[in-house]
């Protein structure tokens, strides 16, 4: 199973700016913070994320993990720490690692 980036944002997603030259602009940074959420068998975005919260009002990030090994969230998004702790779905399960003093 797959897991997919969903993005809280700040703003409600139908809201824009007025940019300098009075244009609709989208909000500089509206992104909160990333959740996962496990991808269901067609790949589509389940409807909870892996913290319990509900899925339709975020936005499905088009970012994946490179690997299995590697952090499912983009670098530049701050991770939720429930979503950034809870084991992934379908993870073999690897021994613990031990915890850094
Ligand atoms: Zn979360």
């Amino acid at each position: 199973m797959d897991i997919l980036v969903v993005l809280e944002l700040d703003h409600p997603a139908n809201v824009r700016l007025l940019g300098p030259d009075r244009r609709p602009a989208d909000p500089p940074d509206p992104v909160r913070q990333a959740h996962a959420a496990a991808a269901d068998a067609a790949g589509a975005c389940g409807s909870v994320t892996l913290c319990g919260r509900d899925t339709a009002d975020m936005t499905v990030a088009p970012h994946r993990s490179t690997g299995p090994d590697q952090p499912w969230w983009p670098p530049h998004w701050h991770p939720c720490s429930i979503c950034r702790a809870a084991p992934r779905p379908g993870a073999t399960a690897a021994p613990a690692a031990p915890a850094a003093g």
